[in-house]
């Protein structure tokens, strides 16, 4: 299958699929980033994994990702490690209708095979005994959940894409694509035209404006999200703690530094990346309630990035209806990080034209948004 394939972004899900097309065997693939690889959110993130979803879609995709996660190192033949930690996550109820709405996640998990369960306030302090205990009323935790390195979980995509020939065109921004006949012919950047049999959008937080670029109207709107870390400090803490309603995530990384972010509410919609004493003021207010001892570390830094959001909080993994050779992966609202693996498995089975061993393509499709003003959301995000 010798076609010309333009991916858009070296982000986590341009490499993973470019990995995933090249191992297939497909030939001729080149990836555009305006940036280098891990420039948009993925260099961002919080590059928290977890399997604890409350929709079945998001269940399947994290679970069979982890299930790569866990063997990435061997799988990508990385000479470094992309370093994950599993150590789960601990995702607080603090209302009694999250601890009823846990409790039916938790059986929809196991369903699925993941080893998640519920816990009381007791078990969660056995796990993370710096927890304020009037913060919350029981838990769920997942011990297989986990923490990447963004970046070299992204480079060890992109090498393994480049020993079986992918072509990485860093620093060359995609300008405008020429579409004819119901096609994508050409992709025009800032450096040169090229002719085009496929091209895949994963530009992130511009996948809409790359979209418009050939006619197509894709659903997502961009939004900032604030993030922060702390000085390096002796290990203090295994599980990510999670809270939907109290609005917080706090990992410790392995070098021994907290990150932890939450969603300024209200955010304009837009490519707006900057950093705001609003969240540094919400973010060290909420941390103090749940876990009171982090709130004597020292801040070292604080940035943001862009959440893709969809109308339903899930991803967008589709094929254009209206264009035979236009694809796109975007609107991952949030968790595209660690759904990376299926991203890319899941294109190939759609690019190669077969159907996913991984879950029904049109759950994922774009088709699913049209003619709808009312959506089934996955309720379990920051
Ligand atoms: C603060 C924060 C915390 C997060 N925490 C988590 C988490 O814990 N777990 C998780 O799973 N997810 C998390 N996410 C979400 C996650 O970062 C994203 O869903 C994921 O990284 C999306 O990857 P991507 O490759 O689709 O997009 P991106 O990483 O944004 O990559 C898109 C790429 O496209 C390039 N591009 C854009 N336009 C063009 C153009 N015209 N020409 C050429 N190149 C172009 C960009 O330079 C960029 O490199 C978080 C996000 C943020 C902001």
């Amino acid at each position: 299958m010798n076609r010309r394939v333009a991916i858009i972004g070296a982000g986590i899900s341009g490499v993973s699929i470019a990995y995933h097309l090249a191992k297939e065997g497909m030939k001729d693939i080149i990836v555009f980033d305006k940036g280098y690889f891990a420039s948009g959110a993925t260099g961002r993130c919080g590059a928290g994994v977890r399997q604890q979803w409350g929709t079945e879609t998001n269940c399947i995709l994290a679970k069979r990702s982890m299930e790569f996660f866990e063997k990435a190192d061997e799988i990508l033949e990385y000479d470094d490690t992309v370093e994950l930690k599993q150590e789960g996550y601990l995702i607080l109820a603090t209302t009694e209708e999250e601890v009823e709405d846990f409790q039916k996640n938790v059986v929809l998990q196991n369903s699925l095979g993941i080893p998640s369960r519920v816990l009381t306030k007791e078990e969660a302090l056995e796990i993370v005994p710096h927890l304020n205990p009037d913060a919350f009323i029981s838990a769920t935790f997942c011990p297989t959940d986990g923490h990447l390195n963004p970046f070299k979980m992204t480079e060890a995509y992109y090498k393994a894409g480049q020993r079986m020939g992918v072509d990485f065109h860093f620093f060359e921004e995609v300008l405008s694509l020429t579409v004819s006949d119901n096609k994508v012919t050409e992709v025009i950047t800032d450096k040169g035209t090229y002719t085009v049999d496929v091209v895949i959008n994963a530009a992130g937080g511009y996948s809409k404006e790359i979209g418009d670029l050939a006619g197509i109207n894709i659903p997502v709107y961009s939004e900032n999200h604030e993030i922060l870390v702390t000085e390096p400090v002796e290990q203090l803490q295994g599980p990510m703690v999670m809270s939907f309603s109290k609005n917080i995530y706090c990992q410790q990384v392995p070098h021994g530094s907290f990150l932890m972010g939450r969603t300024t509410p209200n955010q304009p919609k837009g490519h707006d990346i900057s950093s705001s004493w609003q969240f540094l003021d919400a973010m060290s207010q909420t941390v103090c309630e749940i876990m009171p001892l982090i709130g004597k570390l020292s801040l070292v830094r604080q940035w943001g990035g862009s959440y893709n959001i969809s109308p339903d909080h899930q991803p967008i993994i589709s094929r254009a209806e209206e264009l035979t050779n236009f694809y796109m992966a975007c609107g991952f609202s949030g968790h595209g990080f660690m759904l990376a693996p299926m991203t890319g498995e899941i294109m190939a089975d759609l690019i190669f034209n077969r159907p996913s061993s991984v879950i029904d393509l049109s759950e994922l499709s774009i088709e699913r948004f049209k003619g709808k003003t009312e959506f089934d959301i996955e309720k379990s995000v920051v």
